[in-house]
């Protein structure tokens, strides 16, 4: 069980290589509850892939992600770690939501029947009850009125804030974000930040993986900055920002501020 003193989320020793190319190397961070953790760097640098092992739709190479101490992906039998089965790893994923540039709605169902679908589906939580649910989740973001609305009917902006109640709808015990607002014109990525911001203050516990410095600077809690799969520098938003300590930091910020 969680404890205070336990981090919701440990990565340790991480690597990950595709082929010969190792795109993580060697990865440690940890996530404390009701944190959160925005992942900055350059194009390639290893961000969505670090987020992807965090909820193993990518297979780390070593090391190992820990959520609430337990491995994620792994189950111990006596003193060794094997593959978790289908099951066990859906039930885990299903305790960390995740967002992704595109928004992945399904195109048939409305905003509605989106939102309802995996409460309903995967863990069999009554349909009225679930509906009750996410008219709930759908006001929080901003949407109420747009429920039966099909995704082709709503602006990127409106979709993206549906997947973020679609995620919600599953009571995630941590919000992934891999560049949620980078698929949006410019004038509707202001109403998905205004929702992730929401969503902070009322502390769930965030990674988000962005190029908006603004918003890592005013909502993150700690703030990572990556290039060439590692972590060059990771600290308060204020500190790494105001007072970058390495080159290669300098320059990334240099570029995007
Ligand atoms: P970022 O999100 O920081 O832009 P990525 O994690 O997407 O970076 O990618 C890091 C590196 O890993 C890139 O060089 C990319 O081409 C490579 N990469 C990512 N996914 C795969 C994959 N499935 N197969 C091979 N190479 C990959
Ligand atoms: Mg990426």
């Amino acid at each position: 069980m969680a404890t205070t003193s336990m981090p919701l989320l440990t990565v340790e020793r991480l690597s990950k290589s595709f082929g010969a190319h190792q795109v993580l190397k060697s990865i440690d961070m940890t996530v404390a509850a009701g944190d959160v953790t925005c992942i900055v760097g350059p194009s390639g640098s290893g961000k969505s892939t670090l987020l992807r092992c965090l909820n193993y739709l990518e297979v780390p190479s070593s090391g190992a992600v820990f959520l609430e101490g337990e491995p994620v992906g792994l189950r111990w039998k006596g003193e060794k770690l094997y593959r978790m089965s289908f099951n066990e790893l859906s039930m885990q994923r299903q305790r960390m939501g995740m967002v992704f540039q595109g928004f992945h709605l399904f195109p048939h169902k409305t905003a509605l029947e989106n939102v309802i679908e995996a409460p309903v589906v995967v863990k069999g939580v009554p349909k009225a009850q679930a509906i009750e649910e996410a008219m709930r989740l759908l006001d929080k973001v901003g949407l109420s009125e747009r429920a039966h609305y099909y995704p082709a009917q709503l602006s990127g902006g409106q979709q993206q804030r549906v997947a973020i109640a679609r995620s919600l709808a599953m009571q995630p015990a941590l919000m992934l974000f891999d560049e949620p607002t980078s698929a949006l014109d410019p004038e509707l990525v202001g109403e998905v930040l205004a929702v992730m911001r929401q969503l902070a203050e009322e502390g769930m516990t965030m990674v988000v993986v962005t190029h908006e410095m603004a918003f890592a600077r005013d909502v993150a809690d700690h703030l990572v900055f990556m290039d060439g799969g590692v972590i060059v520098e990771a600290g308060p938003p204020r500190t790494v920002l105001g007072n970058p300590q390495h080159a290669r930091t300098r320059a990334f910020l240099a570029r995007v501020q």
